[in-house]
């Protein structure tokens, strides 16, 4: 095993500059191979190590070996190389210089290299395309290596795998999102799994025992970045049918390393207990799971002291279930395209910490069952809501609470800095002042705030507040990133520490005077002390003035050190022996201040379960005033639970079709919405019908997601919303093709309908929206049918159905608990007008030519749309062919889309003979005559 004390990664702190001289000569480039040099990548690629290895090359063939799907980040000194096919992959993703350096089997070995104290930003690049880096650090210094031999090379290890879900650093993980590593396994006969997942870099650790049916549900919930199967199970239907939903990459892993067994030892030797009763039955396949999931763990951070919370377990039906496609359709917290704006998280998130953001994504993405605990969070928003001024004073203090969750993490696993100190400093500053804003009203907040204080109070332990006073006192404002940098300690601190600076500060005064004494006794004015990492300080002059140093009687002190070109340096006794004091000074002064650090790296080690005390009451205020703040500023009011599976809405909105159109100065048209799955108060299945663009889509979707909003224990944007509590929630909205799954539009479509009517239950909540579109009419219509029959009759559940089918108004109207509804649309002077209003009773037409007219579809086939609709619509063969208004009673006036559409026709003709004219070459007669014609086409 490797000494922890030399393992940096990324921090690097204290990282010694390592340089393996031997093999950095042996394969470092020149810099004609660094410029291009004449290897070409046809070249490096075909180099491939056969015959027998340099020792260099043989401990990184070694290394390799031992981890052949990750790209190997080799440390030579300052930097980290790639060499092999590595390089040439690295070189393409991160466009660096593919070079050569070095042969083997006399090929020229292909190598690419980034510097280490830059390597976030290129590890951040390869994650992202869900490659994993092997990071190998050199593990002792070329001094040591050569006392085990002259020829030694030094001796370096893997300290970590960087993959896509084990991220600790700020740089390579989005602050306000999530980080799930998740292992899935299932019980011997596959029907019921367990998936284990864990935020290496907050600890949280998550649970969740379910039917394998429902796993695509809980998986899609988490934020996953990786997920572990062993290699036999990533063959099975399940594993297969969740690689569709999940894009993240899936390590697999060898069967034997998801034995129950395994899980129990590496459970009780994370959470550091002896038993696991504490943690309820835990079954055989939850057990693998987590075996999967800690042994990955353990290989990726090679041994670091990674800690996670003990594990919080989900029941299967403890949440609202939510399907992978509803989620993706409903766009909860990513947008179709693929982006957090645009979603309803981006558009509802007013959290002002990072973890407060991640605590309320994962609320929303699993929004609750429990009618206490999701009345209990109403009460938490509703109280700030009506305290707007208590409200402003704890987010002005919140604002300033760094990331406490991820700060402490990297400081346990060696990776942090003190840049985390100063930030925990920071975070316990913000939270007593939050104590100290929320302490007074206090007096009666409801339950969750009152645990808030509560927590936040009996986290202020003494050692806690110690911890947070010294760290404020000893970290200096703007700390550097690196601790072996030195210079975070502020002046002052430690005694010690001061008097090291002051020695060294002293002797660079002394210095100073040594270059206006030598200045003096050459008489060379521009004689001047520099330094350089090569030679230290030395004295440098002109070269055309530096013969009388060389010669008596000045040489006898001046002692040569180097000639260049223009400049000529030496050094004195005196100034190598105040140089060794300045090195010894600074050194100590770092090595004082990286004791201090250390010391104040245990002291938060210790102070751990307090600080995630602190952490988890700050992101629980953070998020109920956030969600007032939102309601507040939105007028959302707080839904009433009650028994009845109902819903009833008073001037219900879309809170981002809602926001989208603010931000463009438009306003929303507030809806009214009742359903009732006893039909007693209200239909069961509400069939909505209207033109296109009317906001069919939208309404449906508002009201499903009102429900998610009112069980995640946010407010709804409506005047009034009172409902009964869901068990899932299931959306069918609008076509899309899938096909990169091989599906087509209409097979998508019925997927998941199919999924819809054999799942619905009495207390869901579904909206589907245009059903059978994608095949042809009749199909299409039957689908639909057959599928509104379905859920009124066999489901039960509360549905809304948006369709164009106007047959099935009249199925609507003839159903014991149906009805219709439609969005109202106005013509006037010719143009439409969507007035976005939901009304009683079928829509009396679709409009269909008058929105492609709006869309810009060209005049001759708008006009030729006009004919055609009315000549169906005339000859009563419309129906039958396209059956959009079979259920609208037969006009006895010609319809206004009758009227419309002869205007249509008419315009369309003389189109034509306008078209086919030259006005030029007409005389007065032929365009008389044509003016006739014109007019005899009108009619
Ligand atoms: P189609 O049948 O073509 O799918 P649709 O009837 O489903 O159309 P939506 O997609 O819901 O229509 O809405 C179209 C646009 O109308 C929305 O993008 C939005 O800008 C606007 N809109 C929808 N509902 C409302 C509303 N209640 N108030 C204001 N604007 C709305």
């Amino acid at each position: 095993m490797f000494d922890r004390g030399d393992l940096r990664f990324l921090d690097l702190s204290g990282t010694p500059k390592l340089m393996d001289d031997a093999a950095s000569q042996a394969i470092r480039p020149t810099a004609a191979a660094k410029s291009g040099g004449d290897t070409t990548v046809a070249a490096a690629r075909a180099a491939a190590p056969t015959k027998a290895p340099t020792p260099f090359m043989a401990q990184y063939l070694e290394i390799k070996a031992r981890n052949p799907d990750a790209l190997l980040f080799f440390r030579m000194g300052d930097f980290y190389e790639l060499f092999f096919e590595d390089a040439v992959e690295a070189a393409e993703i991160l466009g660096i210089t593919l070079t050569a350096r070095g042969e083997h089997e006399g090929e020229p070995i292909p190598m690419a290299g980034v510097p280490f104290h830059a390597a976030d930003g290129y590890l951040a690049r390869l994650i992202r395309t869900g490659r994993t880096v092997a990071v190998c650090e050199q593990m002792e210094t070329p001094a040591e290596a050569k006392k085990r031999g002259s020829k030694a090379v030094v001796a370096r290890d893997i300290v970590r795998l960087v993959t896509p879900g084990t991220l600790t650093e700020d740089t390579l993980l989005p602050a306000r999102q999530g980080q799930a590593l998740v292992a899935v396994a299932f019980a011997k006969g596959g029907s019921e799994a367990a998936l284990a997942a864990a935020d290496v870099s907050t600890g949280r650790f998550d649970l969740v025992c379910c039917d394998t049916a429902a796993l695509g549900d809980h998986l899609t919930a988490l934020p996953v970045q990786e997920w572990l199967v062993t290699e036999s199970d990533a063959e099975c239907d399940a594993i297969a049918s969740l690689r569709e939903v999940i894009s993240a990459p899936l390590a697999q892993r060898p069967d034997r390393v998801g034995r129950p067994a395994r899980g129990e030892t590496l459970l009780k030797e994370t959470l550091g207990v002896a038993a696991l009763e504490a943690y309820g039955d835990l079954t055989r396949a939850e057990l693998s799971a987590i075996a999967l999931l800690l042994d990955y763990i353990l290989l990726t951070q090679a041994g670091a002291d990674v800690r996670l919370d003990p594990p919080r377990r989900k029941t299967q039906g403890a949440a609202l279930a939510i399907d992978p496609a509803t989620r993706a359709s409903l766009e909860i917290e990513q947008a179709l395209s693929g982006e957090r704006a645009g979603s309803l998280l981006a558009t509802i998130d007013r959290t002002l910490t990072a973890p407060g953001a991640r605590h309320l994504a994962a609320r929303l993405s699993e929004p609750s069952r429990n009618q206490a605990d999701i009345s209990a969070q109403h009460d938490a928003v509703g109280w700030f809501v009506e305290r707007g001024h208590l409200r402003n004073d704890v987010r002005e203090q919140l604002k300033t609470v760094p990331d406490i969750e991820r700060a402490r993490t990297r400081l346990r696993l060696g990776r942090g800095g003190p840049r985390d100190l100063a930030a925990l400093a920071a975070a316990l500053v913000g939270a007593d002042a939050a104590i100290a804003a929320m302490a007074e009203p206090m007096d009666g907040a409801p339950g969750i705030l009152a645990d808030c204080m509560q927590q936040l109070t009996l986290a202020r332990h003494p050692t806690l507040s110690a911890l947070a006073h010294d760290l404020s006192e000893a970290v200096v404002e703007e700390p550097p990133v690196l601790a072996r940098d030195g210079g975070f300690i502020a002046p002052g601190w430690d005694a010690a520490l001061d008097e090291t600076r002051a020695l060294r500060d002293d002797s660079r005064k002394i210095i100073a005077g040594l270059e206006r004494a030598y200045g003096e006794e050459t008489d060379i004015s521009g004689l001047r002390i520099k330094y350089n990492n090569v030679l230290g300080y030395f004295i440098d002059v002109a070269a055309r003035v530096a013969d009388p140093l060389m010669a008596a009687p000045l040489n006898a002190k001046f002692i040569h050190r180097q000639t260049l070109a223009k400049n000529v340096r030496f050094t004195t006794e005196e100034l190598q022996a105040m140089a060794g004091r300045i090195s010894r000074a600074e050194d100590e002064a770092k090595g004082r201040e990286r004791a201090i650090y250390d010391s104040f790296v245990e002291r938060v080690n210790a102070a751990e379960a307090n600080l995630r005390m602190s952490a988890d009451a700050l992101a629980v205020l953070d998020v109920a005033s956030a969600l007032a703040e939102w309601a507040a500023e939105t007028d959302a009011v707080r839904p009433t639970v009650v028994d009845n599976p109902v819903v009833h809405a008073d001037g219900l909105r879309h809170p981002v079709v809602e926001a989208a159109l603010r931000k463009s100065g438009d306003g929303f048209t507030a809806n009214d919405l009742h359903l009732d799955a006893s039909g007693l108060s209200g239909p069961r299945l509400s069939l909505i019908t209207g033109p296109n663009m009317a906001g069919k889509s939208t309404f449906l979707r508002q009201a499903a997601l009102a429900v998610i909003l009112a069980q995640a224990g946010c407010f709804v944007p409506a005047r009034k919303f009172e409902f009964g509590l869901a068990d899932r929630v299931f959306s069918r909205v609008g076509a899309s093709d899938d096909l990169a799954r091989g599906r087509s539009t209409f097979m998508v479509e019925m997927v998941e309908t199919a999924t819809i009517l054999s799942q619905a239950t009495e207390r869901s909540v579904v909206i589907l929206d245009e059903v059978g579109r994608g095949t042809s009419t009749f199909d299409g219509l039957a689908i639909a049918w057959a599928a509104v029959e379905h859920l009124h009759d066999v489901n039960g559940c509360r549905s809304l159905f948006a369709t164009h089918y106007h047959e099935l108004t009249d199925l609507a109207a003839r159903l014991k608990c149906g009805a219709n509804a439609s969005l109202r649309a106005r013509e006037w002077n010719g143009d439409l007008i969507f007035l976005h209003e939901v009304q009683p009773g079928p829509a009396d037409k679709s409009y269909g030519v008058q929105v492609a007219k709006l869309a810009g579809l060209p005049r001759r086939a708008v006009a030729r749309a006009g004919e055609i609709l009315a000549k169906l619509e005339a000859d009563g063969s419309g129906p039958a062919v396209l059956p959009l208004f079979a259920a609208a009673p037969e006009p006895t006036e010609p319809s206004a889309s009758q009227t419309r559409t002869v205007e249509a026709v008419t315009e369309s003709r003389a189109d034509r003979l306008l078209e086919t004219i030259d006005p030029d070459s007409l005389t007065p007669r032929e365009a008389l005559a044509l003016i006739y014609e014109l007019k005899g086409s009108e009619g």
